[in-house]
């Protein structure tokens, strides 16, 4: 059993105004990928490393399996951490390195030294060295953040394939929403040492729970448009989005958000937002039309299109979102509001 749990865990650094970390309680399964992903500076490496006991735990408590490990020195916890550096561990039975190295792909690198090694393979080392352990649970601080793009894609392909194989608790850690999206069982969302949602990457994408989460996850991301509720509905120039009593009673004030996706923004709808496209991004198997609401000419809304697009710079194009895929947050506390009944 290496299941990890939090329990209104905080960690203050002295004479800072709040702590990195408030009251985080957070449960991960034995075996599970559990990314933690947030803005810098939004609690995620401290809450790695009061997991690894490098840093203490002011309130609440850890633990690991059914040990409270709120306060054991980090060698009895059990746990091991990859980070981007690739010391070995020299005192291994060649066996169990020689199998970890098989696992890996590095059997033909095992007697060369790390600065001959690529950047992809130093990272497998890294990994090799937290497996050789057979820990209990592994902890991944950004790990791949020195590698180029390609390798990049690669090698979290390989971890996140590794890891399901070896059914090891894994925590990581990174700002890439899309690396966080693509590894995790489970995606827990931080800003400023809160937890805002902890759920599957598609649970996220489909109801983030505040529009902080809706604008995070998803690339382009979210559009968020700031309307006002009159009695039509929630009002962005001359685009009407409905709302149902329930999400009028949860409303807090007249300011609502309504997010709609860039792949949900609709164009040539009859009645909409002119906008002029400001500019087209073709990426081949979809384009991303930059606009700009003649009524908000401030703003930007991004529409994704499938394939070449045939709307060009300059042109004037006629906005709708897609109703059945528009989110609501409430315009001043950021909160989801109720969703329409089905
Ligand atoms: P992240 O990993 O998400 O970038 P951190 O966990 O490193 O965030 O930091 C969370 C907050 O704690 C930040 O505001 C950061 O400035 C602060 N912080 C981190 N380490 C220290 C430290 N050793 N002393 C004081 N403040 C720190």
């Amino acid at each position: 059993m290496s299941a990890v749990t939090f329990t209104d865990a905080s960690r203050s650094y002295p004479n800072s105004p709040r702590p990195a970390v408030d009251r985080l309680t957070l449960a991960i399964a034995d075996g599970e990928f559990l990314v933690l992903v947030g803005p810098s500076g939004c609690g995620k490496s401290t809450t790695l490393r009061m997991l690894a006991g490098l840093e203490p735990i002011d309130g609440g408590t850890v633990h690991i399996g059914l040990t409270d490990v709120t306060s054991l020195a980090p060698r009895d916890r059990d746990i091991a951490m990859v980070f981007q550096s690739y010391a070995l561990y020299p005192h291994m039975t060649v066996a169990r390195v020689l199998e970890v190295a098989k696992l890996l792909d590095l059997e033909e690198f095992l007697d060369r030294k790390p600065a001959k090694l690529s950047g992809g393979q130093r990272q497998r080392v890294a990994m090799g060295r937290a497996i050789v352990r057979e820990p209990k649970v592994f902890l991944m601080d950004e790990p791949l953040s020195n590698l180029d793009a390609k390798l990049r894609v690669q090698t979290r392909t390989q971890i996140a394939a590794l890891q399901r194989r070896l059914g090891v608790t894994t925590v990581y850690v990174t700002h890439d929403q899309v690396e966080a999206m693509t590894m995790g069982d489970r995606v827990a969302v931080l800003k400023d040492g809160l937890l805002q949602q902890c759920a599957t990457p598609r649970d996220l994408f489909q109801r983030p729970v505040n529009s902080f989460v809706a604008g995070f996850i998803g690339s382009p991301a979210m559009n968020m448009l700031a309307c006002t509720a009159t009695e039509r509905g929630a009002e962005y120039g001359s685009m009407v989005v409905p709302l149902t009593p329930a999400q009028r009673l949860a409303l807090t004030s007249a300011a609502v958000t309504v997010g709609v996706r860039p792949e949900a923004m609709l164009l040539g709808a009859e009645q909409g937002l002119a906008a002029t496209v400001v500019t087209v991004e073709e990426l081949g198997s979809d384009s991303f039309l930059y606009c700009t609401p003649v009524e908000h000419p401030a703003n930007v809304v991004v529409a994704r299109r499938e394939g070449l697009s045939s709307v060009r710079a300059g042109e004037t194009v006629i906005l709708g979102p897609d109703a059945a895929a528009v989110h609501l947050f409430d315009g001043a506390t950021g909160d989801r509001l109720p969703d329409r009944a089905t």
